[in-house]
């Protein structure tokens, strides 16, 4: 069975004495292990970060984007290899990591605009003879901390920006789909990035807490579970540190009466149920205004989801994979059962399903809940499975206010033909992506992503113009060169114009 190792320095390294299996969640059999660093693993590569920060820190940013234009090209040759690591380890269809993929490319082609991202800004003649400008440095060594639904492209969220910028990195990616995270890690040194530069360190909680507590990590960005962010953020914050913690979320997508009925089934079978509904922007709720929309949606939706192609994330043309590991099966299995307890109707059962020739994976068919109430468990909480819960409501104001109680705020959208009724929502809704008639309005690349309220813990989104903000610090400068030198009064009033 393989081993993964961490890569400090540029070197596929061991460290630490735990070890985690990997699993093939298609099968339900462990395919690897991976090493799980101790705090002497992660000094190692906090240390391999810190001495490669002032040379990497001075390299110009052209040379530095020049790296990044090789990574990318090493990024689209490799494809057919990273898809299918993806796939194997998440257990996501191929098409859905090829599309993982090419948006984490996205970002690396955001941060080749280093020299024109770090440009700064500059005023001549802010006062007599006075220039100011301000700069943006990096901060140092960052560290990223990832979740298993997106192993290539959240950590590509993160460090090819992180790096552009002139800082130096460590990544934590989830330890439960490494290969794919390891291998595109391996890609980027092949581009030519000096050693040091980007470090992988493989773990749980302690190799966390060992980024945490370290001095000489200036920044954390975290993406994964609301209570591990909130952590995170506690915890690096209190230590000084800058820190980023993406969270949870609880999607919910309006249906208007009067929206285009067969477009909005279609999105909503892809926003739900893709990727097993292992996505922070999937769509776990739809809000139907009016008996007659809900009626209309469940009738068309009911025999899509019975349709849904159900296998192995590595078979050509499949809807849908399985769920990431047993427990997590287990946990989503937990939901359906207390949903149905409490009172919600399950339309669609999804629990029980074997797939020939698979029969130990992790797979649970697409489930649909009808009259889902807001005190229920079902709606309240993030399921992270193929679960939609239908919620009834009387009207647009009624279910804005649903969403703007609900205490996540990452992803929503509305279907509709009225415009008005649109950009009343876009307005007014709390939180921070929408879509209109979009049902994963995931930002692109040169546009930030995050939510709002307990979705994001921090001032800043992720990647994009907050990106940079967020790994550099703005340096602000007033120069003045007399053209004369003569004697100058001291002055006591505070200087102005
Ligand atoms: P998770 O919170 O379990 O793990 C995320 C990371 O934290 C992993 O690297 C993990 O090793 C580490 N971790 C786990 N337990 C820890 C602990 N006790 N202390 C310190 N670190 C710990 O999340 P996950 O299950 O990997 O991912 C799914 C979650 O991520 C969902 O809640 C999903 O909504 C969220 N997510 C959010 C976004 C976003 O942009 N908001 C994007 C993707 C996923």
């Amino acid at each position: 069975m393989t081993t993964l190792q961490h890569l400090i320095h540029g070197e596929a390294c061991d460290g630490g004495s735990r070890r985690a299996p990997v699993f093939n969640p298609s099968t339900g059999e462990a395919i690897a292990e991976v090493q799980l660093a101790d705090a002497a693993t992660v000094a190692q590569a906090v240390a391999a970060a810190q001495a490669a920060f002032p040379a990497w820190r001075d390299t110009p940013p052209a040379k530095r984007a020049q790296v990044l234009f090789r990574f990318k090209q090493l990024l689209e040759q490799h494809e057919a290899e990273i898809v299918p690591l993806i796939s194997r380890e998440h257990g996501k269809t191929l098409e859905d990591a090829a599309g993982e993929l090419k948006r984490g490319i996205e970002n690396v082609e955001y941060a080749c605009a280093a020299p024109e991202l770090l440009k700064g800004e500059y005023s001549r003649n802010a006062g007599p003879a006075i220039d100011a400008w301000s700069d943006f440095q990096p901060l140092g060594v960052v560290a990223g901390i990832t979740p298993f639904n997106f192993p290539a492209m959240v950590p590509l969220w993160m460090y090819p920006l992180a790096i552009a910028c002139g800082n130096t990195f460590i990544l934590k990616p989830s330890e439960r789909d490494p290969s794919s995270t390891l291998l595109i890690a391996r890609l980027l040194h092949e581009a030519g990035l000096p050693r040091g530069v980007l470090n992988v360190v493989h773990g749980d909680k302690e190799a966390v807490d060992a980024l945490l507590a370290a001095p000489e990590v200036k920044a954390v960005s975290f993406v994964g579970s609301t209570p591990i962010a909130e952590y995170i953020y506690a915890e690096g914050s209190r230590r000084g540190k800058r820190v980023q913690a993406l969270g949870g979320a609880k999607n919910h997508a309006v249906v208007l009466p009067d929206a285009d009925l067969d477009n909005t089934v279609s999105a909503l079978m892809g926003a739900a149920y893709g990727s097993c509904g292992e996505r922070c922007m999937a769509i776990s709720v739809a809000v139907c205004v009016g008996d007659q929309a809900a009626d209309a949606l469940i009738a068309k939706l009911t025999p899509q989801i019975q349709a849904l192609k159900v296998g192995p994330g590595t078979s050509p043309g499949l809807d849908m994979g399985p769920l990431v590991t047993r427990a997590h099966l287990d946990k989503v299995s937990g939901y359906i059962a207390d949903g149905v307890a409490a009172g919600a109707e399950l339309v669609v059962d999804g629990r029980g399903i074997t797939v020939p020739g698979h029969e130990g994976g992790f797979f649970l068919g697409g489930c649909l809940f009808d009259r889902v109430r807001p005190d229920m468990r079902i709606y309240k909480e993030e399921i992270f499975g193929p679960v939609l819960c239908v919620v009834r409501v009387n009207s647009l104001e009624e279910a804005i206010a649903l969403i703007n109680a609900h205490e996540y705020g990452n992803g929503t959208c509305i279907f509709t033909r009225d415009g008005e009724a649109a950009r009343l929502f876009a307005d007014t809704v709390e939180v921070g992506m929408v879509g209109i008639n979009v049902p994963l309005p995931v930002p692109v690349a040169y546009h930030s992503f995050g939510g709002w309220k307990r979705s994001l813990f921090g001032d800043l989104h992720a990647y994009g113009p907050d990106g940079v903000r967020f790994y550099t610090r703005r340096k602000a400068v007033t120069q003045r060169w007399p053209q004369r030198a003569s004697h100058e009064a001291s002055q006591f009033a505070f200087p102005s114009l």
